[in-house]
């Protein structure tokens, strides 16, 4: 693990602390979640729930996210052995790739790629398989793969695929056409797929989030993963689950009995409540972030940056060359000292790092003001 070193979130976000830049690196909302999830959190401690749940989770929380999923994306699965709950997503993630991935496995995932996955990936001694997203010039910037790239990373090695879609730090939200070629080349190949859906919610435009388990042939070898965090604004929470067959949510179950056995239960409580009662803020707070990514859009590109716009998630990519700056690393590493903000390299979440050198990731699940404070911090610095 020695080349993994500190996260560049956890960086960014001390170096914004250090210099008081306005942190638009790390990403998490700087308002809360809805007031009954919170007050059902409260409540249930209050009320005593306060021992281990069971080790696949509440069943009230099980239940929810059954019946959640089958309201909205129709596909159904069995709460008692097809729902399991984990500590956020990051540890459903962990868990599903060290159950099914063995030593020298590869597992072709799409890069910029979420920082957990290359660690985890290390973790069950596998082997990532990167296939690059790359900003389409036509159409607004949008990142996307070339279907022959995606084809030519299988190998006779390969067990999963990992797929991240609404898709951080790019934005894209795959289509269906998308992921039919990556349901078409798991059926072919026999992989196993898992989805990293914690941004489910947040598509912007029309995008539809359509998860990879409802294409054809596709529910009996994928595991979808999501959580609490993004959705109901409550990233502290770590509350997730992993939903898919039985046999692969029972690998997972054998794994993560030993990481972290069980996730907070009061919590979950409160989740399951929230899941079923909560669906108008949850639309509300989607409306309010496509705004926010209009108001920091506008702004940083007023700043003089390429704005590569996103379809979902709360972040924006954008491309630093119009500054006159190459190197996203040596820039955002200035840049709190500089303009008095912070931002993430989209660089380190590349193995091809000559693809995302030029590119820095700004997130936008911030106050108005905020965002405003940001953006003429960023005009005086580079446009003033
Ligand atoms: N996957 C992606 C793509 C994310 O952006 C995040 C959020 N940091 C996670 C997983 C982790 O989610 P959780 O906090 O639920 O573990
Ligand atoms: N998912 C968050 C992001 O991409 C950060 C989570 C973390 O700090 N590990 O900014």
């Amino acid at each position: 693990m020695r080349p993994f070193g500190e996260t560049i979130f956890a960086e960014m976000s001390r170096l914004a602390a250090e210099t008081g830049a306005v942190n638009l690196g790390q990403g998490f909302p700087d308002t809360d979640g809805p007031r009954s999830l919170l007050d059902g959190a409260a409540r249930h401690i209050l009320g005593g729930v306060n021992q281990y749940p069971p080790g696949p989770g509440r069943p009230e929380l099980r239940a929810a996210v059954a019946a959640d999923r089958e309201r909205r994306l129709g596909t159904a699965y069995d709460p008692d052995t097809e729902v399991y709950v984990t500590v956020g997503a990051t540890a459903g993630i962990a868990a599903a790739v060290l159950a099914l991935v063995e030593p020298g496995d590869e597992v072709v995932l799409f890069e910029p790629m979420y920082d957990s996955y290359a660690a985890v990936i290390a973790l069950a001694g596998g082997v990532r398989r990167p296939v690059t997203l790359r900003p389409d010039p036509g159409d607004g910037g949008r990142f996307t793969f070339d279907p022959a790239e995606l084809r030519a990373a299988i190998g006779p090695r390969t067990r999963m695929v990992l797929l991240n879609s609404p898709h951080n730090p790019t934005g894209t939200v795959f289509t269906r056409a998308e992921l039919a070629e990556v349901a078409d080349l798991c059926r072919e190949h026999d992989l196993v797929a898992v989805t990293d859906e914690v941004y489910e919610h947040l598509t912007f435009d029309g995008a539809e989030h359509v998860p990879l388990a409802s294409l054809p042939g596709m529910r009996e070898r994928t595991l979808a993963v999501s959580s609490v965090g993004k959705t109901f604004s409550v990233t502290a929470w770590k509350t997730g689950w992993v939903v898919g067959p039985e046999p692969l949510v029972r690998a997972v179950r054998t794994v993560n009995q030993f990481l972290t056995f069980t996730a907070n239960g009061a919590l979950q409580l409160a989740v399951a409540d929230a899941l079923r009662d909560e669906t108008a803020w949850v639309a509300a707070q989607r409306d309010a972030l496509r705004a926010k990514r209009d108001r920091l859009a506008a702004g940083l590109s007023a700043a003089g940056f390429r704005v590569l716009r996103p379809q979902g998630t709360y972040f924006v990519m954008t491309d630093i060359r119009p500054l006159g700056h190459t190197d996203g690393i040596a820039f955002t590493r200035a840049l709190p000292g500089r303009a008095g903000v912070a931002a993430v390299p989209a660089q380190v979440l590349y193995d091809d790092t000559e693809a995302g050198r030029h590119l820095v990731r700004f997130a936008f699940c911030k106050r108005d003001e905020v965002l405003d404070e940001a953006v003429d911090r960023l005009v005086r610095a580079f446009a003033g």
